[in-house]
């Protein structure tokens, strides 16, 4: 006689409430000099930086905003600014968080940038997160990039944010000059002991006017091919969503001017989509793997309809695999999965 089991789990992205995170860019300032993959202008879409016109605007911005929302400044290695520079920017910042509209304050950092004095400040200037600029833990592929800090600073410098009492945040670059997928993965374990509260993941790529552009026009660089920086990311993302980190962002956005400037690699508009999809499968295969019976249905959050089949339909076949093929799957307005196997 056949059996069926039912099988209810959620999804693996780690829920969270959603805030709108006001960004203020400040393209390079207070950088100690231009990083080889670094193309501040075109990634921000923020041509011209003036401090004081920037000060300005963001006393602008913020007095448009209804609460509650977050504020970040990105761009830039905020602490690498004249420490002036830096409180002028908290005290408008602090002005609207005493308000009560502005709840959340972030600014983006390079890991050689902060000390616990400094740190400290930010704390008592009302920072409630230090997102640092990582991009790996492997002190060759740094040295290769001419990062200027080897990865025991770059764990160092996690740590200390902890210890400040501040949330961390790491962004990471996969794809850097020598970097392969299993150190990719090694420093995905590296972030994951570090635990940090959020994670961006960037894929390397190429643009214009920058020195990996001209490493790559000598023919000593080549960026991940699109189908590896989607394989690695997406088995990265699902080892951060099953220990609750939540991933930010996943690859470049596509700001204007910022496609006319790139040369060479892994950027899709619906990088962001395949990688998590292919994720999703990840959870599927290891969920199904040893499991008694087969697939008789499968329930999934509507949000998630997008999703399953892959950009392109490209997750398709690995489905059908698992015994996840069309007529087997309904999408309802639960928030779990259910799964019913028959035997
Ligand atoms: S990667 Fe960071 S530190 Fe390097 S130039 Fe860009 S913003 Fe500045």
């Amino acid at each position: 006689m056949t059996q069926i089991r039912t099988a209810r789990f959620p999804h693996p992205e780690p829920l969270h409430d959603k805030l709108v995170l006001l960004p203020v860019f400040l393209p390079f300032a207070g950088c100690p000099g231009r990083c080889v993959f670094c193309d501040q202008h075109a990634q921000t879409g923020t041509a011209s930086m003036d401090l004081e016109q920037a000060l300005r605007e963001l006393g602008e911005r913020l007095s448009l905003m209804p609460g509650p929302y977050g504020l970040g400044f990105f761009g830039g290695t905020f602490t690498g600014l004249d420490p002036d520079w830096q409180d002028r920017f908290l005290k408008i910042a602090g002005s609207f968080r005493d308000a009560g509209a502005l709840v959340h304050l972030r600014v983006s950092t390079r890991p050689d940038r902060i000390d616990p004095s400094t740190l400290a400040r930010l704390r008592e200037s009302g920072v409630s997160m230090v997102e640092l600029g990582v991009q790996t833990f492997d002190s060759q592929v740094l040295e290769r990039s001419g990062r200027g800090y080897d990865g025991a600073l770059a764990a160092r410098a996690c740590e200390m944010v902890r210890q400040a009492g501040l949330e961390l945040g790491i962004q990471l670059l996969p794809g850097l000059p020598g970097h392969e997928p299993g150190q990719w993965r090694e420093d995905v374990r590296q972030t994951l002991a570090l635990k940090p509260d959020v994670v961006r993941i960037y894929p390397c790529v190429v643009m214009a006017g920058t020195g990996l552009a001209d490493m790559h026009a000598r023919g000593e660089y080549e960026p991940w091919p699109l189908e590896t920086a989607v394989t690695e990311s997406g088995w990265a993302l699902l080892r951060f969503w099953e220990a609750g980190v939540r991933v930010i962002r996943l690859g470049l956005a596509g700001e204007q001017g910022m496609l006319s400037r790139l040369v060479a690699g892994p950027w899709h508009p619906a990088f962001g989509n395949m990688a998590r999809s292919l994720a999703f499968v990840y959870f599927l295969e290891e969920r199904l793997r040893g499991a008694q019976g087969r697939v008789k249905r499968i329930f999934l959050p509507r949000r998630f309809s997008g999703e399953l089949w892959g950009h392109g339909r490209a997750n398709v076949q690995a489905l059908a695999r698992l015994g996840i093929v069309k007529e087997r799957v309904e999408f309802w307005s639960e928030q779990d999965i259910a799964l019913e196997m028959e035997e």
